[in-house]
């Protein structure tokens, strides 16, 4: 896809308040693509398909992404976005609620994208290790969530999405299998690398 039709659908996308992938963590999660050269992607929330279609620059050839997305208006409008373009046989959508979706995926992958429903990364992570591959990568985006999930104060009304955010960085630190980094890019990004 070129770079003007994918500008329109960032600045469409911000207009619109859709909180897609802020530039500096894709810029991180680009040089890892860049080394990994994927295969397959699963990505867990599409929103319009800004990030999908970002992501498909550095599939390997014959690389495809699997994607989630509940929301119906934002399915419709990720198909059109990537309907015509040469992306188009390489994002495959799952249309509904990936609490349900997950499971029934049986499929292997180089790379996970997290970046869905904050108070599900726990789920989101067992599934996720259920399907990648060795040496493959898990991310999940908005990990330190505007910073609350590394302060104390505990009293927003966001409390269930912080401790399900502070579960899934104790559950990776501790896994034996994954490596992981936490780091302060955008909205916090956890890269955790399966051994
Ligand atoms: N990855 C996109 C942004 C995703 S925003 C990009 O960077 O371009 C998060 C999306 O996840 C929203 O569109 C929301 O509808 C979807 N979502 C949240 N919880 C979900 C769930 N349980 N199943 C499927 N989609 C979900
Ligand atoms: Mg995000």
């Amino acid at each position: 896809m070129n770079t003007q039709e994918l500008k329109k659908i960032k600045t469409k996308a911000l207009e619109n308040h859709i909180p897609i992938i802020m530039d500096d963590t894709l810029e991180v999660i680009g040089k890892y693509l860049k080394q990994e050269k994927p295969k397959r992607i699963l990505e867990i929330g599409t929103a319009v398909g800004y990030s999908a279609i970002c992501f498909t620059e550095f599939l390997s050839e014959e690389g495809t992404i699997d994607t989630i997305e509940r929301d119906e208006e934002r399915i419709h409008e990720a198909k059109t976005n990537i309907k015509n373009t040469e992306v188009k046989d390489k994002i495959n959508i799952y249309e509904g609620d990936a609490v349900e979706i997950l499971p029934t995926l049986n499929k292997k992958y180089d790379v996970v994208f997290i970046d869905a429903a904050k108070g599900k990364y726990p789920f989101f992570l067992k599934e996720a290790i259920r399907m990648i591959k060795p040496k493959g990568i898990i991310f999940a985006d908005n990990i330190l969530y505007k910073g609350y999930v590394m302060s104390d104060y505990n009293k927003h009304k966001q409390r269930t999405a912080v401790r399900n955010l502070r579960e899934y960085i104790k559950e990776v630190s501790e896994n034996p299998n994954l490596e992981t980094e936490i780091l302060e890019v955008g909205d916090g990004l956890a890269v955790s690398r399966m051994k």
